[in-house]
C-alpha cells in the first residue's frame, strides 16, 4: 500500500485519500501553476496511526524517499545548518474544517540551521524570528505546552521594551526569547526542543494526526455532519514566506463573492506577513484589489490564475497565496465555501455560462440552503439606531442578547436566551458559544476571518471586522463609536447581510425568497441580485426531475392554502384532534368519555358531526382536485381531560366549601379511570377507534358528507382516509368493515357516489414486519416515522432529545438525532421491507411518508431510493422537499 503521493502524482478527485487540500494542491500542480514542491501523506496512514497508536511499518522508508527528492529539487537539505530547506506540516481533511486540526510551519530550523536561513534570506532577524514562531508552534501544538506560557514571556519582552508591536523586537530579542522558549518547553515537557530535522517533522506529522480527534475537530464534525472516521492527509509543503519584507506578503482570494455570488475581485491581503496571520484575523488586511497598486506583477498573474481555475473547477474557488519577494505561489485553493444565496446564484450564473448544465447546477444547492433563504430579515427601520457598520460576512438577521464569552453563550442559550456572542475576534476554542449562539460580531478580522469562514459555514449570521466597537473581554462590555457602552445582557441586532449593528430589537419582514414562494412578489423580480429568478429556475428543474411528490401535513385551510402555493400536491396528514379542542367541542368530548350509555354517547358523537364536517369541507375547498389523507383520532384521551392537578384542587375547594359539583367529580373519576403509565404505548390510534363505538364511524360520516357536499356543489373532493397506530390486519379489517358500512350509508343517503380509499399507518415494528398481510385490508401506507423511530429505538419521543441525546451524540452514537434524519439502518431497514412486502400483496399500493423525516433532505433522498410515491411535511418546508427530492432523482 502507498502512503505517500508527490504533488505531481495525485489530482482533485483524490479526495478521500489525499483530503482535500492535498488533492487540489496536486491538481493545481499539475495545472503548472506555480506550488511550492511537496508530498501529500494520506489519510489511511493517519486511520492506521490512530488505530493502532504507531505508523504503518513502510511509512518512514516512503517518506526518507519523498523527502530525498523533494530536498534534490530544491537543491538543499531538510536543516542543512549552511543552506536548510524548511517545510510545513499541515492537516487537509476530505472536508474543509477551517483552524479545526493542527498546522506547523518552518519545520528544519534549529540552532544550527537558523544561520544557514540568515544568510539565505539575507535577512538574520527574519531566521530568529522564523525560529522564534517554530518554538513557540511546535511546543504548543507537538508537544502540548499551555499556549499561554509563550504568549506570557513574548509580552514580557514587549513590555519591558515599551512597545506593544512584535515588529519592534530586535534580533537580539528574539534570540534571547528563542532561549526563553526553549526553557519553557524544557521545564514543561522534560525534554529538550527536537533539535534533528527529521524528528520535528515526524512528531509534527504524528501530532497532526492526532489533532483529527481533539475536541474542537470533534465537535466541528458533529455539527458538520463530516463522519468520525475519515481521518486527516498530512501535507509537507517546502516553506515559502510572505514575511521577507514589504516586497513580500500573504493573502486569500475568491473567484467571486461568496456572500452573494457577484463575479469580482474579492480577497483580503496582508504585506509582510505568514498566512496564518490572514485567517486568524489578528492584523487587519487591505482589500485584495489594493494589491495591483503594491505589485502588478503579481496581481495579474493571479487574476490569471483565478480564471483559469474557475473555468477549470466550474465553480467559485477560494485561494490562498505567499508573494515572497514578488514572486506569486500559490498555498491552497478549492471549491470554495459561500453563503446560501450566492450558491443559488452562482449556480444558474454557471448555466448562463454554458459552464454546466441544470443538473448539474441542482447538484450544488441544497435543501439547507433554500430553508437559510427562507428564514426573515431586518425590516428597514429607520428609527433603529445603527451602533457600527462591520463586514457582511454571512447573511441573516440575528437578535440577541451580548455575551462576551463561549461558556455564556452556551450557558444562557441553553436556559432559553437567545445570544449574539462578541468578540474582538474568534478562534477555534470559541466553537462552541458559536454554535449556541444567534449570531457572531467581531471587531476585528475580514471575509476570510475564522469567525466569517466558520459562521458561513454554519449558516449562522456573522458580523466581522466592526472596528468602531472597543470589546472589552475582561469587563463584560463594549464601547461604540460615540462612546455607548453596551453590557452583558443587553439586546443588539446584527445584519449579517449588510453588516449593521443596532442597538436593542429591530423588528424583522420575510425573505423575499418566501415572497415568491407565497405569491407576492414575481418570479421576475429584481431582487438581491437575481436571487429569487435562481431559485425559480432551479426549483422548476427540480420539479421536472423529482419523482417523488410532495404533499403537506396540514390540518386547517390556512396551512392547506399555504401548502398548495408552496406547491404541495396534496394533503398526506391531516391530524383531527384539533377537530376536538375548543371550548365547544371540548364539552362534547367530555360527554362522550363520560357516557355509561349508548343514548348519551351518541348524543355527544352527533353532536361532534357537524363540526368536523365543517372542517372538512372547508379543507377539500382549500385542496380541491388533489389529494387529502385523513387520520382519524390518534391520541389518548385524556389528552382532552382537564389537567389532573387542576380538577382535584377544584374539587377539593368545592367539598371543602360542601358544595360538591357533580360533573368534576366524574371528570376526576375518568381522569384516573384513564390514566396510564406509558400513554404512547396506551389506548390510542386504532385502539381508541375498536373500543370507544362510534367515534370512528362517525369521522368517516363527517369527510364523506362533507365531500358529498362539496361534490354536490360541483367541487372534486378526494379524501382518503388513514387509520393510525394499526399493529395488526385484523384491527384494521374491524375498522374497515364499520368505515365501508358508514360509506355505502352516507352514499345512499346523499345520493353520491363516493370513491373513498382507506389505508393505514406504518408506525409500530409490527406493523413494518406484517406489512405484507396488513396490505391485504389498505390501499395506502403512510409510514409514520415519528412513532416508529420512537417504537424501534424504544426511545420516548417527547423526553430523549432534552435528556440524554447530546450525551448521545458526544459520544458519536450517532451524529444526528435519528428523529431528525430516518436512522436507515434500523427504522430505514424496516420502512424498506415493509414497501416490498405491501407491494408484493398489492402492486399498486400507494407508499408515502408523513412523519417529520418528509421534510428532511437526507431522509427525502432515502425515501426516494425505497421508491415511495410521495412525501409529507410540513407547509415550510414544501419547498425544501421539493428540492431534495429533485436532487435525489439525479
Ligand atoms: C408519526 O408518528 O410519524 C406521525 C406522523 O404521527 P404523529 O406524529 O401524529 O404521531
Ligand atoms: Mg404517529
Amino acid at each position: 500500500q502507498k502512503f505517500v503521493y508527490s504533488f505531481t502524482e495525485g489530482n482533485k478527485d483524490l479526495k478521500d485519500l489525499l483530503g482535500g487540500k492535498g488533492a487540489n494542491l496536486a491538481e493545481m500542480t499539475n495545472l503548472g501553476l506555480p506550488v511550492p514542491p511537496g508530498f501529500t501523506i494520506t489519510t489511511e496512514a493517519c486511520k492506521v496511526f490512530l488505530e493502532t497508536g504507531s505508523e504503518p511499518a513502510s511509512l518512514h522508508k516512503e517518506i526518507s524517499e519523498h523527502l530525498d527528492s523533494l530536498e534534490q529539487q530544491m537543491g538543499k537539505r531538510l536543516g542543512q545548518p549552511d543552506n536548510p530547506l524548511l517545510v510545513s506540516v499541515r492537516s487537509g481533511a476530505k472536508f474543509s474544517m477551517p483552524g479545526m486540526m493542527d498546522t506547523v510551519l518552518n519545520i528544519g530550523l534549529s540552532d544550527a540551521s537558523v544561520a544557514g536561513l540568515a544568510a539565505q534570506s539575507g535577512n538574520e532577524r527574519f531566521a530568529w524570528d522564523s525560529y522564534r514562531r517554530l518554538v513557540q508552534m511546535f511546543g504548543k501544538t507537538v508537544l502540548g505546552v499551555e499556549g499561554e506560557l509563550f504568549e506570557e514571556a513574548l509580552e514580557g519582552v514587549k513590555q519591558a521594551k515599551g512597545s506593544t508591536n512584535d515588529l519592534d523586537l530586535t534580533t537580539e530579542d528574539l534570540k534571547a526569547l528563542v532561549e526563553t522558549f526553549k526553557a519553557i518547553v524544557l521545564r514543561e515537557t522534560d525534554r529538550e526542543f527536537p533539535q534533528d530535522p527529521r524528528e520535528q517533522m515526524d512528531l509534527a506529522i504524528h501530532a497532526v494526526f492526532h489533532s483529527w480527534n481533539g475536541d474542537r475537530a470533534r465537535l466541528y464534525r458533529r455539527q458538520e455532519r463530516i463522519p468520525n472516521d475519515l481521518g486527516t492527509a498530512v501535507n509537507i509543503c517546502s516553506m515559502v514566506f510572505g514575511n521577507l519584507g514589504e516586497d513580500s506578503g500573504t493573502g486569500v482570494a475568491f473567484t467571486r463573492d461568496p456572500s452573494t455570488g457577484a463575479v469580482g475581485v474579492y480577497g483580503d491581503y496582508l504585506s509582510n506577513a505568514q498566512g496564518e496571520d490572514v485567517v486568524a484575523g489578528i492584523r487587519n488586511t487591505l482589500p485584495l484589489a489594493e494589491l495591483e497598486q503594491l505589485d502588478k506583477k503579481s496581481y495579474d498573474e493571479l487574476m490569471a490564475i483565478m480564471h483559469k481555475l474557475e473555468l477549470h473547477y466550474r465553480d467559485l474557488c477560494d485561494i490562498e497565496f505567499t508573494i515572497e519577494r514578488g514572486k506569486l505561489w500559490m498555498l491552497q485553493t478549492r471549491v470554495g465555501k459561500r453563503t446560501a444565496a450566492a450558491a443559488f446564484r452562482i449556480a444558474v450564473q454557471l448555466v448562463d455560462q454554458g459552464l454546466i448544465d441544470l443538473d448539474e447546477a441542482l447538484q450544488r444547492v441544497t435543501g439547507g440552503q433554500l430553508a437559510q433563504l427562507m428564514f426573515p430579515r431586518f425590516a428597514a427601520d429607520e428609527t433603529a439606531k445603527r451602533v457600527a457598520w462591520g463586514i457582511a460576512a454571512s447573511p441573516g438577521a440575528a437578535v440577541g442578547k451580548v455575551v462576551f464569552d463561549s461558556y455564556t453563550a452556551v450557558k444562557w442559550s441553553r436556559s432559553g436566551e437567545k445570544v449574539i456572542l462578541v468578540r474582538r475576534e474568534t478562534n477555534p476554542d470559541d466553537l462552541d458559544g458559536m454554535i449556541a449562539a444567534e449570531g457572531i460580531l467581531t471587531s476585528r478580522g475580514g471575509k476570510t476571518s475564522h469567525a466569517a469562514v466558520v459562521a458561513r459555514g454554519m449558516g449562522k449570521t456573522c458580523v466581522c471586522g466592526a472596528e468602531e466597537l472597543e470589546v472589552d473581554t475582561k469587563r463584560r462590555r463594549f464601547t461604540t463609536g460615540d462612546g455607548q457602552v453596551v453590557e452583558e445582557g443587553d439586546l443588539v441586532s446584527i445584519d449579517g447581510s449588510t453588516g449593521k449593528v443596532y442597538l436593542g430589537e429591530v423588528p424583522v419582514v420575510p425573505s423575499p425568497v418566501v415572497e415568491y414562494f407565497e405569491g407576492t412578489l414575481h418570479a421576475g423580480a429584481d431582487v438581491q441580485g437575481g436571487l429569487v429568478q435562481s431559485v425559480h429556475r432551479l426549483m422548476a428543474h427540480a420539479d421536472v426531475r423529482r419523482r417523488l411528490a410532495v404533499r403537506a401535513n396540514a390540518d386547517n385551510a390556512e396551512d392547506a392554502n399555504r401548502a398548495r402555493r408552496y406547491g404541495a400536491q396534496g394533503i398526506g396528514l391531516c391530524r383531527t384532534e384539533h377537530m376536538f379542542l375548543g371550548e365547544e367541542r371540548r364539552r362534547e368530548v367530555e360527554h362522550l368519555i363520560l357516557a355509561d350509555n349508548d343514548k348519551d354517547r351518541e348524543q355527544a358523537l352527533s353532536a361532534l358531526l357537524p363540526l368536523q364536517k365543517g372542517d372538512f369541507v372547508e379543507l377539500f375547498q382549500s385542496m380541491d382536485g388533489l389529494p387529502v389523507t385523513v387520520r382519524l383520532l390518534d391520541p389518548p384521551l385524556h389528552e382532552f381531560l382537564p389537567d389532573i392537578t387542576e380538577l382535584s384542587v377544584r374539587v377539593a375547594l368545592a367539598e371543602a366549601r360542601k358544595d360538591p359539583n357533580e360533573n368534576d367529580l366524574r371528570l376526576l373519576q375518568a381522569v384516573h379511570r384513564l390514566h396510564e403509565q406509558n400513554p404512547m404505548l396506551g389506548l390510542r390510534g386504532v385502539r381508541l377507534g375498536l373500543v370507544i363505538p362510534g367515534l370512528f364511524g362517525m369521522q368517516v360520516r363527517a369527510i364523506a358528507e362533507a365531500a358529498a357536499e362539496r361534490k354536490l356543489a360541483g367541487g372534486d373532493p378526494r379524501p382518503e382516509v388513514m387509520i393510525p397506530l394499526v399493529g395488526t390486519v385484523q384491527e384494521l379489517e374491524l375498522v374497515r368493515d364499520e368505515c365501508e358500512r358508514v360509506l355505502a350509508e352516507v352514499a345512499k343517503s346523499t345520493g353520491v357516489k363516493l370513491d373513498i380509499k382507506l389505508g393505514t399507518m406504518i408506525e409500530l415494528p409490527r406493523a413494518a414486519v406484517t406489512a405484507g398481510q396488513i396490505a391485504e385490508a389498505a390501499e395506502f401506507f403512510s409510514f409514520g416515522t415519528n412513532d416508529l423511530t420512537q417504537t424501534v429505538w424504544g426511545f420516548s419521543r417527547d423526553d430523549v432529545e432534552a435528556s440524554f441525546f447530546t450525551a448521545y451524540l458526544e459520544k458519536g452514537i450517532f451524529g444526528v438525532s435519528p428523529f431528525e434524519t430516518i436512522d436507515r439502518d434500523g427504522v430505514g431497514s424496516l420502512v424498506k421491507h415493509a414497501v416490498v412486502a405491501g407491494r408484493a400483496t398489492r402492486p399498486d399500493l400507494k407508499l408515502g411518508v408523513c412523519g417529520e423525516h418528509g421534510g428532511d433532505p437526507e431522509s427525502v433522498h432515502f425515501f426516494h431510493e425505497v421508491g415511495l410515491d410521495y412525501v409529507s411535511c410540513s407547509p415550510f418546508r414544501i419547498p425544501v422537499a421539493r428540492l431534495e427530492a429533485g436532487r435525489a432523482a439525479l
